[in-house]
């Protein structure tokens, strides 16, 4: 995705077609096969690192699904939890937060003179440009020969991924994108909180104006401290998460990608909210 300049104005797709609904993921074989192999791969790799930040990371259904993968399959690990956990997640997503909070506060140049632009991916999905397609023929093996049908069974069952979600949903919940929280019914209205939007209702605003621009780039920072604090409580040697960081990749992954998934996980919709204020 690529944003489009017209006559200096920023003018950016919208954003409804991007995102997932609010409803549960169902991953098929490949697409678990791929982030699985991807969850192993070396995230840290300076060539790699820097293609996934053209590419914010992976798509929205990628963002999340490779979070899933990771917390429903990763059965060991270090800190308090030891498995069932988003770690590389983590990693690279602190890594995100950071260029797209340094890229919304740099100065404008005759170069680059939106900042906002830092928002829009100038590179494809990894993982939707290494799906085989499923006609076809061959070997489709997983990483180190597992079985890419029982792996699948397993992440889609999404057992520990919705009781992160709901565990930590008293947390996130304040700090969900009005856009994504609301009924469809109600789009287009006023925002009135816009330094809550996520990365994609974001770019349907079109150019931000530095205040706005700002404020969400404080807001990516808090949460990347807080991201850090759960990767270390995630090894050996970091201190345990408090229920702020174990809340921080739900509202990071939500900022990038849209809050759908773990909206729907956490059985929150805008008419429980309706009934609960
Ligand atoms: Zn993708
Ligand atoms: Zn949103």
């Amino acid at each position: 995705m690529r944003q489009v300049s017209d006559g200096g104005q920023l003018r950016s797709p919208q954003p409804d077609g991007l995102l997932l609904p609010r409803s549960s993921l169902l991953l098929t074989v490949e697409e678990v096969r791929q982030l699985w192999a991807f969850v192993h791969g070396d995230i840290m790799d300076g060539g790699i690192r820097t293609l996934l930040r053209a590419s914010l990371g992976l798509c929205p259904r990628h963002t999340w699904a490779y979070a899933v993968v990771e917390i429903e399959l990763w059965q060991t690990g270090g800190g308090l939890r030891g498995g069932h956990q988003p770690f590389d997640v983590t990693v690279l997503y602190e890594d995100l937060l950071e260029h797209v909070a340094a890229g919304l506060t740099r100065p404008a140049t005759p170069f680059r003179r939106h900042p906002e632009s830092i928002l829009v991916p100038s590179g494809p999905c990894r993982v939707c440009t290494e799906l085989v397609p499923s006609g076809h023929a061959g070997m489709r093996l997983g990483y180190a020969a597992s079985n890419s049908s029982a792996l699948a069974d397993e992440a889609n069952l999404l057992t520990w991924t919705r009781r992160w979600c709901i565990d930590t949903a008293p947390i996130w919940r304040p700090m969900v994108c009005p856009r994504c929280q609301e009924a469809p019914q109600k789009k287009g209205r006023e925002v009135d909180a816009a330094g809550l939007l996520c990365r994609p209702h974001l770019l349907s605003l079109g150019r931000l104006s530095p205040t706005l621009r700002e404020e969400v780039a404080a807001r990516l920072r808090e949460l990347q401290g807080r991201m850090r604090r759960l990767t270390a409580s995630m090894t050996k040697y970091g201190a345990p998460a408090t229920p702020q960081d174990d809340a921080s990749w739900v509202e990071t992954l939500g900022f990038f990608a849209g809050w759908g998934p773990p909206l729907h996980l956490a059985d929150i919709t805008a008419h429980a909210d309706e009934r609960t204020t």
